[in-house]
C-alpha cells in the first residue's frame, strides 16, 4: 500500500510529497518533532505529546502552526489513511520557507508541517524485548538545549550507528562529570539489588521523555521506589536491571553496557513487568 504524508494543507503520497528546499528545517534543522506510538489504531499519550510539542515551539518562538484541535484531527487522518493500527505516528513542524539567511526571518513565514506514519509489527518489539538490547556508551557531545525536541540530531544519528556498528540497539551519552545522560533516542534506567529504580532527574542532560513521565505514574501505583538521580556507566554494569524507554519501543531491557553482562544478562523481571503495564496508564485518543 502506498503511503500517505500530511505536508503543508495537502495529504499526498509519499513519493510526490516534498518541501521546499529553503526550508529551515531542511537548511538549519530549526524545527522540532514529536513520535507517538500508535497502538490499536489509537495515539497514544498525545496530549502529553502535544503539551511537549507548544513547549519545544514556544522555546524556539516559532509559532503552532494551528489549533491543537486542527492538529489532532491531521495526525489521525494520516493514520487513518496509512491504516495504520500499530507503529508510530511523526509530525514535524520547522520555522518554514526563507531565503538562507541564520536569523529568523523578518517576514512573516508559516512554519512547515509534515506529518507521517507507519505500521510495525509489534511482535518485533516484543521479540527484541524477550532478547533485551546491549548498550554501548559515547561522550556527551550535544548541545545543552537537549530539553527542546529540535530535528538536529546528528549527534544522536552518530552515536545509534556506532552502536550499530558494534552489535548493540542504543548508546548512551556520559557527560563530562561521568553521568549517564540518555540514550540517542531514548531514556535510560537501571533497577538497584533493592529494588529501586533510577533514572536522571529531567532538569538537566535530557529530553523529559513522555514514556518516562507515564512510567515514573505507574512505579508509583505500583509502589515501587523510583529515585531521580544521575548514575554511572559502572554503577550500571553493578546494576541488578536496566533498561530504556520511548515512545517507539515502550520499555526495553538492557541486558549489557560496554559488553559488561547487566544482572544475569538477561531481561529483568522489574522491565518485563513494567512494559506489561504501561498501557494501563497511557491514554488512548
Ligand atoms: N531522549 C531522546 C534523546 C529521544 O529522542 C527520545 C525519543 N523521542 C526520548 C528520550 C524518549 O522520549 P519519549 O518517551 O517521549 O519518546
Amino acid at each position: 500500500m502506498s503511503r500517505i504524508a500530511y505536508v503543508n494543507g495537502q495529504y499526498e503520497l509519499m513519493g510526490a510529497a516534498s518541501v521546499h528546499i529553503e526550508d529551515r528545517g531542511y537548511q538549519f534543522a530549526d524545527g522540532v518533532y514529536e513520535v507517538c506510538e500508535i497502538r490499536g489504531a489509537k495515539i497514544v499519550d498525545f496530549t502529553k505529546h502535544m503539551t511537549r510539542l507548544q513547549r519545544s515551539l514556544r522555546e524556539l518562538r516559532i509559532a503552532m502552526p494551528m489549533a491543537l484541535a486542527s492538529l489532532k484531527i491531521v495526525v489521525q487522518e494520516v493514520v487513518r489513511r496509512n491504516r495504520v493500527r500499530n507503529g508510530i505516528v511523526y509530525l514535524q513542524v520547522s520555522r518554514g520557507v526563507s531565503r538562507r539567511d541564520h536569523a529568523f526571518p523578518t517576514h512573516p513565514v508559516s512554519p512547515s508541517v509534515v506529518v507521517t506514519a507507519r505500521s510495525i509489527n509489534p511482535q518485533k518489539g516484543s521479540d527484541t524485548a524477550a532478547r533485551g538490547i546491549k548498550v554501548i556508551t559515547q561522550p556527551e557531545n550535544r548541545w545543552p538545549r537537549v530539553d527542546i525536541k529540535s530535528v538536529s540530531l546528528l549527534p544522536n544519528v552518530l552515536a545509534k550507528q556506532a552502536a550499530k556498528e558494534q552489535g548493540a540497539g542504543e548508546a548512551w551519552f556520559v557527560d563530562r562529570d561521568g553521568f549517564v545522560t540518555e540514550g540517542s533516542s531514548t531514556n535510560a534506567w537501571i533497577v538497584t539489588s533493592d529494588n529501586r529504580v533510577i533514572t536522571r532527574s529531567a532538569e538537566t542532560g535530557i529530553l523529559a521523555g513522555i514514556t518516562r513521565a507515564v512510567l515514573i505514574d505507574v512505579l508509583a501505583a505500583m509502589q515501587l521506589k523510583l529515585e531521580e538521580r544521575p548514575f554511572t556507566p559502572a554503577e550500571a554494569a553493578q546494576a541488578k536491571e536496566a533498561f530504556v524507554t520511548a515512545s517507539s519501543q515502550i520499555v526495553m531491557p538492557v541486558i549489557a553496557i560496554d559488553d559488561k553482562l547487566i544482572g544475569d544478562g538477561k531481561p529483568g523481571v522489574m522491565a518485563k513487568r513494567l512494559r506489561e503495564e504501561f498501557h494501563r496508564f497511557a491514554e488512548f485518543v
